[in-house]
């Protein structure tokens, strides 16, 4: 158990901030900072299989926060580039399906 080194409200271990007034708990964070680099491939992990960022990202928002936040990252970056695609391949079947009602293919 620690304090607060602003207010004096007991804390958490765990916690990160103080739950009173929000001052950080330099202490655990420090702790969570080395435990845990935030690999840039998470952000990878994200954009090949959006739920598992958005997974990664619910399970350590506050155990490994950097972790969590590159998943994340990873997830939006992932649902992007799957409406990018989707738009690109419902365009041109559109286009080709107009080329035939024209006539272009015969
Ligand atoms: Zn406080």
């Amino acid at each position: 158990m620690s304090y607060c080194a602003n207010c004096g409200q007991e804390l958490n271990d765990t916690d990160v901030r103080c739950i009173r007034c929000g001052e950080t708990n330099q202490q655990q964070l420090n702790i969570k900072v080395s435990n845990d680099p935030g690999k840039i491939w998470w952000v990878f992990i994200g954009i090949f299989s959006p739920i598992a960022g958005f997974i990664i990202y619910v399970i350590w928002r506050y155990e490994r926060p950097f972790t969590a936040k590159k998943a994340l990252i990873g997830m939006w970056l992932g649902i992007i580039l799957i409406i990018f695609f989707y738009v690109l391949i419902f365009s041109s079947v559109i286009l080709i399906e107009s080329w035939d009602y024209y006539g272009i293919l015969q």
